[in-house]
């Protein structure tokens, strides 16, 4: 059998680039004993791959240069020789970028695709509704009436994560790139106000005027001056929720910026970094509430989904220049 994979030809300097990625053909051996052939049907562009990238110790593992490069795929199984994964069924698995790959079953997850549409299990349904979930339920703990700001939020994370604030009786303001993105989140995904940071004039009076009681929890997805802007608004007893910094995530330099910590003082502002790893433990009770309030068509959701599995790396780079809405990921 042959696939086609990705590799990491070279690591990074800034923003990636295609001299990056390679193309290669490759035959698969005979799938042993608990094993399955794997034939990719979604595979997610996420943007903490890209710290993958660099040869930097942190908490996932560096790519290898000359080694395909993994992240979340769902593929439907075309072999099996395992008594729990048999052919036809769809799974969840941290795989290669390939075509087709062999796995261990005891590494895959089964999916339900009678409940949602395979794909929503790299978003919704999997590690960025996850992340969404933990960041406001555990961390930010909205209360009723406060105000929840969030950046990125026309993302996979901030869509979900404005959605639950909602449920729990916030008033929810989006930082996004567009307008057509702003337009969206209000009408599609119940935000009360968005701004758009591009063609904002002062960022900090625009957070000011879309949030007239100042901003309670901050969930932040992007870092940089949108996080300088809203540090700038935050209440007395407020939080930040530090979830992702893809405005840095290119830098050559380490960032310099206002230093924000007498501010946190003064407010006794509470700011808390996480992974969604941190949660593994409470994983289903957060599926559980993403599933049913997906079901009862309280969260909604979108995706930009890209055709073609040479696709990819150009995938993944557009959400470092906006070009998603909702999850990004490729149809192969
Ligand atoms: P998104 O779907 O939000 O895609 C990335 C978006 O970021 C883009 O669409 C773009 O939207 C925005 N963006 C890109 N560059 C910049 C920039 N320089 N300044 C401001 N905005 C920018 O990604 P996810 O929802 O998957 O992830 C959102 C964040 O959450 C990321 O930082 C990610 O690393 C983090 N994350 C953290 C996890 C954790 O465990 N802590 C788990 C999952 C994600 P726009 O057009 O609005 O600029």
């Amino acid at each position: 059998m042959k696939s086609n994979q990705i590799v990491l030809a070279a690591r990074p300097k800034g923003l990636p680039t295609y001299e990056n990625f390679r193309f290669e053909n490759i035959e698969l051996a005979e799938i042993k004993d608990d094993e399955v052939l794997l034939k990719a049907s979604y595979i997610s562009v996420d943007p903490y791959m890209r710290g993958r990238m660099n040869d930097v110790k942190s908490y996932a593992a560096s790519f290898e240069v000359d080694k395909p490069i993994t992240g979340g795929v769902i593929a439907e199984v075309v072999e099996s020789k395992s008594q729990s994964v048999k052919k036809g069924d769809t799974v969840f698995g941290l795989l290669p970028w390939a075509t087709y790959t062999i796995e261990k079953a005891v590494n895959l997850r089964k999916i339900d695709t009678a409940y949602a549409p395979a794909s929503y299990y790299l978003g919704v349904l999997g590690m960025p509704g996850l992340t969404a979930y933990f960041g406001i339920m555990a961390i930010g703990k909205p209360k009723a009436g406060e105000t929840v700001l969030i950046s990125g939020a026309a993302g996979a994370v901030g869509i979900v994560a404005g959605q639950i604030a909602k449920i729990q009786g916030a008033y929810v303001v989006g930082i996004a790139g567009t307008d057509e993105k702003c337009r969206m989140l209000k009408e599609q995904f119940s935000y009360d106000e968005a701004i758009n940071y591009n063609s904002s004039k002062i960022l900090k009076k625009s957070i000011a005027a879309a949030c007239p009681k100042g901003v309670d929890i901050y969930f932040d997805n992007v870092g940089g001056v949108i996080t300088d802007a809203a540090i700038l608004n935050l209440n007395f007893h407020s939080r930040i929720v530090l979830c992702g910094q893809i405005s840095n995530y290119n830098n050559t330099e380490m960032p310099t910026g206002p230093s924000i910590l007498p501010r946190l003082l003064t407010r006794s502002v509470m700011l808390q970094g996480f992974i969604v790893s941190n949660y593994s433990d409470r994983f289903n009770e957060g599926f559980e509430h993403l599933a049913k309030w997906l079901g009862e068509g309280r969260i909604k959701y979108t995706e930009t989904i890209i055709a073609g599995f040479d696709k990819l790396p150009d995938a993944f780079l557009g959400l470092f220049s906006g070009k998603n809405q909702g999850k990004m990921l490729v149809k192969v």
